[in-house]
Order: structure tokens, then sequence, then C-alpha cells
């Protein structure tokens, strides 16, 4: 009998394919799956967060962008990887809003994942083509009323950060524009500073460095207050501009397949923890406005309750707009 029990408990440690005590596996680096195109938003949190992660970790970290449909492919893969805490998954807000944009979502957000700890809270910023013709928040209302019907908006896809931004911003502003996905900001930022589309709400990580060196316009910032960031404190906020209440800040958390042990697991959220403690990574993340999140924060227990509140808050704001992806 106890021979049986033995090998039992082998066997689902087997299948849940790593030995806690083995982890990380000798040689064998970790994957931050980041679900947006290389060089955009997430992508610059996650290489910076791999970075910090390596010695804690006590493996080589890397990342993989898998992107597409507005996060949910590479959140999908991370969901059916092996639990074995070599493969998690860098997300933002889009993991709480998909499930009330997509009709089917090939994942359950709240049952599919283990939930290691959020890394940041990044606000977002208006961006304009560098052609445009107004040059602030005033003059762009004015151009938007003048331009009506011909406006493009650039995204992320369904379920991007900046998909939900400029949802918001169109709503506030009561004006539709026609709106570009794009496998993340970063191939969206290259058509915007070539004027192939007018307008972006994006990250500040993603947006800092191009306001300050004035390859885009900066128009104004989506936080209740202004940033005090070097390159982002002369913008005004929406919410003063005359958008009364507009407020997105976009966060990020990661995650590794549900089921992946606890042990594993615990490991991965003591480096997130360690990382997140890491003056060189609090300084470059400060350096694009991003801010890194209290040691409570990073509590995986705290992590999963932020997201089921996050997805109850966006859940009817997005019904009521009426957008929906099947
Ligand atoms: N964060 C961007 C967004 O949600 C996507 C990206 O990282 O490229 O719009």
């Amino acid at each position: 009998m106890k021979k049986l029990f033995t090998f039992s408990v082998l066997a689902v440690a087997a299948l849940a394919g790593a030995n806690a005590a083995d982890f990380p596996v000798k040689d064998k680096p970790i994957t931050i799956v980041v679900p947006f195109a290389a060089g955009g938003p997430t992508d610059r949190v996650a290489r910076d967060l791999a970075e910090a992660m390596r010695k804690p970790l006590g493996a080589n970290v890397v990342v993989e962008n898998v992107a597409g449909a507005g996060g949910t492919i590479g959140a999908n893969k991370v969901a059916k990887a092996p639990q074995d805490g070599h493969t998690v998954l860098l997300h933002h807000i889009g993991m709480a809003t998909s499930p009330a944009l997509y009709r089917k979502m090939p994942y359950n957000t709240t049952d599919d994942f283990e939930y290691l700890g959020m890394v940041n809270d990044v606000p977002m910023t208006l961006i304009g083509r560098p052609t445009l013709p107004a040059n602030n928040y005033k003059e762009l209302a004015v151009w938007i009323e003048q331009n009506k019907g011909k406006i493009n908006l650039g995204n992320a896809g369904l379920g991007a950060a900046s998909h939900l931004c400029g949802l918001m911003f169109q709503s506030a502003i009561k004006t539709d524009m026609t709106t570009v996905p794009y496998k993340g900001t970063a191939p969206a930022m290259n058509d915007l500073m070539g004027g192939q589309i007018d307008l972006l709400c994006d990250q500040t990580t993603n947006t800092s460095a191009q306001i300050e060196g004035k390859s885009v316009k900066g128009f104004a910032v989506t936080t209740m207050k202004r940033l005090t960031t070097p390159a982002l404190k002369g913008l005004p906020t929406l919410d003063e501009s005359g958008l009364k209440g507009f407020e997105v800040t976009i966060w990020h958390g990661m995650y590794a397949p549900k089921g992946t042990p606890t042990e594993v697991v615990n490991k991965i959220n003591a480096a997130l923890k360690t990382a997140l403690k890491d003056p060189e990574f609090i300084k470059k993340q400060q350096a694009l406005g991003a801010v890194v999140v209290t040691d409570k924060r990073s509590d995986m227990a705290e992590h999963k309750k932020f997201v089921t509140a996050e997805i109850a808050k966006w859940g009817p704001i997005i019904q009521a707009a009426g957008v929906y992806a099947d």
C-alpha cells in the first residue's frame, strides 16, 4: 500500500512536468513570452525584467515575442505550455480586458494561470505623427474636429492597451476614427513616425524617448496628475484638457501555466520580488515613466485579486462600448 502511494506521488510529480528542487533545470533558459511585437512597450519592460531576474533565478532568462490578436495568442501559448516554470508570460491590462472583448477566448484568464505577481504601473500618452499641424492638445482638438472621418488611429489589436485607450478617447470626444491594428505598438510607432497613421495612444515605456527626440508629437498623458519624468513633464493631462475624469493606467503582471508546482511558482515569485527591488531596474523603469509596484502588490494572491477586480471593472465599460471580436 505504502509503495503504491509513493508511486502515485512520483507519477503526479512527473505529470506536473517538474521537480521543484531541480528548478531551474541546469542550462535550460527561462522564457518570458511577450504577447506583442519586439521593440514595443511590453517588450521593453520584459527585457529589463529578464536582465534583473537572471541572477535571482540563477538561469538565463530570454524574451520570446508571440504577437497577435491583442495579446491573446501569446497568452494562450503560455496557458498551454509545460508546467515546469520555464515558460512564463508577461502581460498587461489586456489580460483583464480581453475576456469582455472576445466572444470566444482560447483560455480562461482566471483558471488557466498561476499568478506570479504584479510588476509595474505605466501611464499612457496620446501622440501624433510629426507632420500633424497641431502642436498642443487644444490645436489637436480643433484639427480632429476639422478632419472628422479622415483620421487614422493605430493600435496593437483588440484587447491591447492602445486599443482600450483609443476606445476611451474616441468615446470621450464623441468622434469615430479609423483604427489600424498592428501586432504591437512598435510597428504602429514606426508607421506613426513615417506619417502613415495620424494618432496613437501608447504606454510611456514606448513613447518617452520618441516624444523627447521629437520624432512624434506628444499631446497629453492619461493620468489624473501630470508626470514628473523629464521627457514627459511638459504634457497636460487629458482630464485638465477638458476630458474630465479621463484616466487609464496600464499594469503588467507575470503568469505561469496553471498546475506549475507551488515550489516552482514560489521560486519565480521570490526572484521577481528581488528584481523589483533592483535599483538598476527601478531606475530604468522610472526613466520611462513606469512605477514599479510595492512589495505587497507583487504578492501572488494580491495579483490574482487585482486582476479579478480589473475584469469586473472593465467588463461593463467594454460591453457598453459594444466592441467585440470573434
Ligand atoms: N502595449 C502595447 C499595447 O497594448 C502593445 C505592445 O506592447 O506592443 O498597445
